[in-house]
C-alpha cells in the first residue's frame, strides 16, 4: 500500500521532495517548457501550508556522475522563485554533504531548498547505498512525486526509500496512479490503445502486454513498417528494424489467436529524404516507392483510425504518428489528438514528451482526460510492470 502526503503527519518535518523538473531547455540555457515544474507545485505549496521544510531533489539532463553546468538546476531555481514569489528558494551547491545537512535543519517557513543536479554524482544511477544514506540524512519523510522517474532503480527514487523513516506519495504521483490505474484495472471498455513512435525494440514489451488488456491496437509511426516489413509490403527505404521484425510477426499472430485487431496506416505521405526540404507526397496504398521513406500516416489511414477510435470509452497514445516535428508531417499526428478529443465520453490518456507536445500543437490539450509527465514511466506502468520507484513506496 502506498500512502500520500494529505495521509501522514508532516509537519516540522524534513522532507526529501523527489520531484522531476528535467525540463527541456534552449540552446541558451533558458527553459523552454516549466511544465514539470508547475505540475509540482501542488505537492509544494502543500508542505509549506502544514509547514514542513520541504528539501526539493531532481535531475537534470545525463552529465553523467560529472559536474556540468550545463546541467545545473539554477535556471530551474530561479524559475521556482518566479513561480512561489512568497516563498525564498535557497539553492545549494551540491546535493549532499555536511553543510546541505544543516541548512536542511534551518529551514524557516517560507523557505525551501532546492538541490543542485542528483546527477552530478555517480551514485545516483548505480543506486549506490552510500549515496543513498547521504540523501536519506537530509530528511525524516520522504516524498515522490516524480512520477517521470520512478521507472528508475536509482538512489533518489528508490535506494533512499527504504532507508528513511516514513515515505509517501506526492500529488502528481497520485494523480498519475489514479489515471494510469484506469487503463490497467478495469479499463472501461471498448478500450483502444494507439501506439506510435520510432522504434518498435522500445514498446514490445508494451504491444505484448497491451495484447492482454485492450480491444484493438492502433499503430503508426516508423514503428509500424516493421509491422508492415512481416506482411512483405515494399516499403522503400522507410525506417525498418529488420531484427525486430520476428518480434513484430509474433505480436500479429498472438493478436490474431486472440481476435485483437492490430490496424496499421494504409497509406502514407512520403519523401525522398526525412527533410523538410524534400518534396513529400502522398500514397495512395500501402506500399512505398523503391528511394522514398514513410513519414507520416496519409489521410485515408487517419480516416480508418478515426472509424476504429468511434465508440473507444477509453483511449491510451504514445507516440507520434510520424515526424511531427517537421510541417509536412506532422498532419497525421496533430489530427489523430483533434479526433480522440471528439469522442464521446471517452477517458483520454496521453503519455510521453512527443505525444505531450502534439496535443498541445493541436491545441487540444485541456480537452485530455489525463496527460501523464512520464514517458518510459507510463509505458511501462501500462505495461504491467512494477516500477521501482513505487515499489520502494510501498508500506
Ligand atoms: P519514440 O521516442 O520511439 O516515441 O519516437 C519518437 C520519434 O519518432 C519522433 O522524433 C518522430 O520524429 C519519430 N518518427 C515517427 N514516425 C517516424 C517515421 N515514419 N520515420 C522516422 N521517424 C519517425
Amino acid at each position: 500500500m502506498i500512502y500520500f502526503i494529505d495521509e501522514i503527519p508532516i509537519s516540522e518535518r524534513r522532507l526529501f521532495i523527489r520531484v522531476d523538473f528535467n525540463v527541456p531547455l534552449t540552446a541558451k540555457g533558458a527553459i523552454a517548457d516549466d511544465s514539470r515544474i508547475r505540475a509540482c507545485i501542488p505537492t509544494i505549496l502543500y508542505c509549506l501550508e502544514k509547514k514542513a521544510k520541504p528539501v526539493i531533489a531532481s535531475h537534470l539532463g545525463r552529465p553523467q556522475g560529472v559536474r556540468d553546468p550545463k546541467y545545473s538546476l539554477k535556471p530551474v531555481a530561479d524559475r521556482l522563485s518566479e513561480l512561489l514569489p512568497d516563498v525564498e528558494v535557497i539553492f545549494t551547491e551540491d546535493c549532499v554533504g555536511d553543510g546541505v545537512r544543516r541548512l536542511t535543519h534551518e529551514i524557516r517557513p517560507s523557505q525551501l531548498m532546492l538541490l543542485e543536479n542528483l546527477r552530478f554524482h555517480r551514485g545516483e544511477g548505480e543506486n549506490d547505498e552510500r549515496f543513498s544514506k547521504r540523501l536519506a540524512e537530509l530528511c525524516d519523510i520522504y516524498v515522490n512525486d516524480a512520477f517521470g522517474a520512478s521507472h528508475r532503480a536509482h538512489s533518489s527514487t528508490a535506494g533512499m526509500a527504504r532507508l528513511v523513516e516514513k515515505r509517501c506519495g506526492g500529488f502528481l504521483l497520485k494523480k498519475e496512479i489514479q489515471f494510469l490505474s484506469k487503463v490497467t484495472e478495469a479499463p472501461e471498455r471498448p478500450f483502444v490503445a494507439i501506439l506510435g513512435g520510432a522504434k518498435i525494440s522500445d514498446k514490445i514489451g508494451v504491444i505484448e502486454n497491451l495484447l492482454n488488456r485492450v480491444d484493438k491496437l492502433l499503430i503508426g509511426g516508423a514503428m509500424a513498417y516493421t509491422f508492415l516489413a512481416c506482411k512483405s509490403v515494399p516499403l522503400g527505404k522507410s525506417l525498418i528494424e529488420q531484427a525486430r521484425i520476428h518480434a513484430a510477426k509474433r505480436a500479429l499472430e498472438r493478436a490474431a489467436t486472440k481476435g485483437i485487431p492490430i490496424l496499421l496506416p494504409i497509406d502514407h505521405v512520403i519523401a525522398k529524404e526525412c527533410d523538410p526540404r524534400s518534396p513529400a507526397k502522398t500514397t495512395d496504398h500501402q506500399e512505398i516507392p523503391d528511394g522514398w521513406m514513410g513519414l507520416d500516416i496519409g489521410p485515408k489511414t487517419l480516416q480508418f483510425f478515426a472509424e476504429n477510435l468511434k465508440g473507444a470509452k477509453t483511449i491510451f497514445w504514445n507516440g507520434p504518428l510520424g515526424v511531427y516535428e517537421q510541417g509536412a508531417f506532422a498532419q497525421g499526428t496533430l489530427n489523430l489528438a483533434r479526433v480522440i478529443v471528439d469522442i464521446p465520453g471517452a477517458i483520454t490518456i496521453v503519455g510521453g514528451g512527443d505525444s505531450t507536445s502534439a496535443v498541445l500543437q493541436a491545441g487540444v490539450a485541456d480537452r485530455i482526460t489525463h496527460i501523464s509527465t512520464g514517458g518510459g514511466a507510463s509505458l511501462e506502468f501500462v505495461e504491467g510492470k512494477s516500477l521501482p520507484g513505487l515499489k520502494a513506496l510501498e508500506s
